[in-house]
């Protein structure tokens, strides 16, 4: 999948983006009609290496491979047990309190980690758009603030869960969820729409950092990927069609 249908099928919402890790030569429109309601992983759009020094190739490749694949693969066994065949990861995410345990885990690890690996990408020194700059000066003070706060945020997490940085409304905000949790469900504490987001589980960290998490959120910001995340925030605010 090159860069720009890679990025024109963020827009599709998932299932678009979903059918295109096994139609990628599709057009991204004809691949959603397609799509038979099967979750299938999503590409790695960089290679295991291509974090270092700051996430290690062997991490993102168990990551990937295993935890990643694992969700996914249950994710579709639990979908298709509670016969939900058809709706996308979203739909079935934000009404999450109607089902079951499995499809809030693995529905939440598969979906989780297809944001995850796109708001990294090699590290480049890009900064936000001006955009969502703007934002989040409005809404933490500077971008080093903003910065202080989601890391603390994740540091703070008890266990295994997620940092993210949302958009609510006119609002961004920092907010945390344990386990597969993400703001787009309904049982979430605080809801939003996601723009950044970190995996504290160790499996996220400890071949390199071992028992450091804050190490390695530290690091973090080396390869967040602030052109998806900038794009992020402009399809939030995009107005959609009635
Ligand atoms: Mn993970």
């Amino acid at each position: 999948m090159n860069k720009r249908t890679f990025i024109k099928s963020l827009f599709l919402g998932s299932a678009g983006f979903l059918a295109m890790g096994s139609a990628s030569k599709l057009k991204a429109g004809r691949a959603r009609k397609k799509w038979n309601g099967e979750f299938v992983l999503p590409e790695l759009p960089y290679a295991y290496n291509a974090l270092e020094p700051y996430m290690d190739a062997r991490t993102m490749e168990l990551h990937y491979s295993k935890h990643h694949a694992a969700y996914t693969e249950k994710f579709n066994a639990a979908v298709k047990e509670a016969g939900l065949n058809g709706k996308t990861a979203v739909e079935i995410l934000s009404e999450v309190s109607k089902y079951s345990p499995a499809i809030r885990n693995n529905g939440g690890g598969f979906l989780n980690h297809k944001w995850f690996w796109n708001m990294l990408a090699p590290a480049t020194g890009k900064q936000p758009s001006q955009e969502l700059l703007d934002a989040l000066n409005k809404d933490f003070g500077s971008l080093d603030a903003f910065k202080e706060k989601f890391s603390a945020a994740a540091k703070s997490v008890f266990g295994s869960g997620w940092a993210w940085l949302i958009a609510d409304g006119d609002k961004l905000k920092v907010t945390t969820t344990g386990n597969q949790d993400s703001p787009i469900m309904d049982i979430a504490a605080e809801k939003g729409f996601p723009l950044l987001c970190i995996d504290v589980w160790e499996h996220a960290y400890y071949l390199k950092y071992q028992n450091r998490r804050a190490e390695f959120i530290d690091a973090f910001w080396n390869v967040a990927n602030w052109d998806f995340v900038s794009q992020r925030y402009t399809q939030f605010k995009t107005p959609k069609p009635v």
